[in-house]
């Protein structure tokens, strides 16, 4: 078994390339969620915190974009082998600030490894165009450019694998980076900034400021901040995105979600039990691409929903360090709260509760935030169970009659992060692909992360801005497009024009 975090000490900040304590006195606690205790306490960054960040970024912005490429990729490779070599450490402190099985947590540092992998191909990624006489004695470039000291604003739910959506890719075309990771798991960032300068990265072009709103405000409003990347939920989302626009800053705010399996009534059920039990329950639905909601089309309701209602009983519900964990604890006692708020909704507004998570215990764990798996059936599209996002281990079921309600069912969501359609008729999946109006899908497959070269994003209230994350589209966030047109000496004495040029 891998060892779990047990480090005490305060969670700092990091700027020029060392720990820093802040200019702040206030710290917020960082529970274990599965033992309830509070494991250490987290910095929480102020005004002046966030200027040392900048300003150490900022100095440290004109000889790291000018660095070639190919040398700033070599830093990278190193990273990409410490990350490696210290991933299950790494994992295990994932999982003591989070909660979940170390599986998931070895699994979500390999996810963000695969985009330190990409970021190394930097310089093929930043190559420009070039046309050769484009008009007599005439050639049009293009080069992608850094944009300065950009910032990352990342959720509870990935330490490890979000931050790396962004600042493997931001560092390696040549910017500097100003990190705020979640309070509530913050010590996985500084793990990653200790990694970094090991790697031989200058000091100051990765910093991390812990913290809550006040830092997040601050970043938005600091002038030398040129572009922000945020990922948690759609309200904040919102709000970084219209601030940060305002302020003339390049925004990309990924939100939250509701995402849908539509279960055709071809579906292998087996298989699409362990989908919808994998995709609902795992990391106890704490991800933004977690199922939420089983849509069973026809009579294929009747079929599934008591084999889940078994297989959601038997869980295996425990601290997540332990081998045979399938689910673990909610990342705080809030977050357990409000779920368990949102059960009680559900049977409110009339669904039928077919599991019952709440009051979950386990065994020597009393004091944890465990609830269990939950069921409901018979959703319907007007409860907010619904139409709301819980972001934990609720199920819920949705009968229609048939593809096309189920494709309008979808479509009408606000959110439009992920979805799955499980079938064997090759038709019927081209059309859902097609025809739904959701930003990543699977097709007999259950949660359809995009690998590191295809960019993550969502649709409608899932993504505030037009570029997804990481992929040649997190290149082109973090860089801009300069044109160049050269002409050389004769040419150029040919006295004033004053028509549109052309080609000639
Ligand atoms: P959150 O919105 O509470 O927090 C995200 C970040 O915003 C954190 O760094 C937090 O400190 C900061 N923050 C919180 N309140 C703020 C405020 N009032 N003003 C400014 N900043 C604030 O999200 P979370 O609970 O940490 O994460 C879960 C959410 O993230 C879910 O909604 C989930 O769907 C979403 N998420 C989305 C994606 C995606 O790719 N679309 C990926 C992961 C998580």
């Amino acid at each position: 078994m891998t060892t779990p975090f047990t480090s005490t000490d305060d969670v700092t900040h990091f700027v020029s390339g060392q720990p820093y304590a802040g200019a702040g006195s206030q710290t917020q606690a960082v529970f274990n969620p599965a033992t309830g205790a509070i494991a250490r306490h987290v910095r929480l960054g102020t005004n002046d915190d966030v200027d040392a960040a900048v300003g150490s970024a900022a100095k440290a912005f004109p000889k790291w974009s000018n660095i070639p490429p190919i040398r700033r990729a070599r830093i990278m490779l190193r990273f990409l082998e410490l990350m490696n070599s210290h991933k299950e450490e790494l994992a295990a402190i994932i999982t003591a600030e989070h909660g979940k099985v170390l599986s998931d947590a070895i699994g979500e540092v390999s996810r963000g490894i695969d985009i330190i992998e990409f970021a190394c191909g930097i310089p093929q990624l930043l190559k420009g165009d070039y046309t050769d006489q484009v008009s007599t004695g005439m050639d049009n470039w293009t080069m992608r450019q850094p944009l300065g000291v950009v910032a990352g604003i990342t959720p509870f739910n990935f330490p490890c694998m979000v931050p790396c959506w962004m600042f493997p890719i931001a560092i390696a075309s040549g910017n500097c980076v100003v990190l705020k990771p979640s309070e509530r798991d913050p010590s996985a960032s500084l793990f990653i900034a200790r990694l970094l300068k090991e790697s031989g990265l200058p000091d100051g072009v990765f910093n991390v400021v812990q913290g809550d709103k006040v830092v997040v405000d601050a970043l938005l409003h600091h002038p030398d901040i040129k572009a922000v990347s945020f990922v948690g939920s759609t309200p904040i989302a919102n709000y970084i995105y219209e601030t940060g626009a305002r302020l003339g800053k390049r925004v990309q705010a990924l939100g939250g979600a509701k995402n849908h399996l539509v279960v055709m009534p071809d579906a292998d059920i087996d298989k699409t039990v362990d989908a919808l039990v994998g995709a609902g329950y795992g990391s106890a639905g704490e991800r933004c691409m977690a199922i939420s909601v089983a849509v069973l089309v026809g009579d294929v309701a009747d079929k599934i929903v008591p084999k889940l209602a078994e297989r959601a009983k038997a869980l295996v519900i425990k601290n997540g360090i332990e081998p045979d964990a399938e689910m673990g604890p909610i990342v705080t006692a809030q977050a357990l709260e409000r779920i368990e708020s949102y059960i009680a909704l559900g049977v409110e507004e009339g669904a039928d509760l077919v599991v019952d998570g709440r009051n979950y215990t386990v065994p020597g764990h009393e004091k944890g935030f465990f609830t269990g798996g939950t069921l409901f059936d018979n959703v319907r599209p007007h409860m907010r169970i619904y139409k709301e996002e819980i972001f934990g281990p609720v199920l819920s079921c949705i009968r229609v009659k048939d593809f096309s309600e189920a494709v309008k069912l979808v479509n009408d969501h606000e959110y439009g992060n992920g979805v799955a359609c499980y079938t064997r008729d090759g038709h019927v999946a081209r059309e859902f692909a097609r025809r739904i109006e959701v930003g990543m899908v699977g097709i007999n497959v259950p949660i359809p992360v995009p690998m590191a070269w295809h960019g993550f994003g969502g649709w409608k209230r899932s993504l505030f801005g037009d570029m997804h994350a990481y992929g040649e589209e997190g290149v082109r966030f973090f860089t801009r497009q300069k044109s160049v047109m050269q002409r050389w000496l004769d040419d150029t004495a040919k006295g004033a024009e004053f028509a549109m040029p052309t080609a000639s």
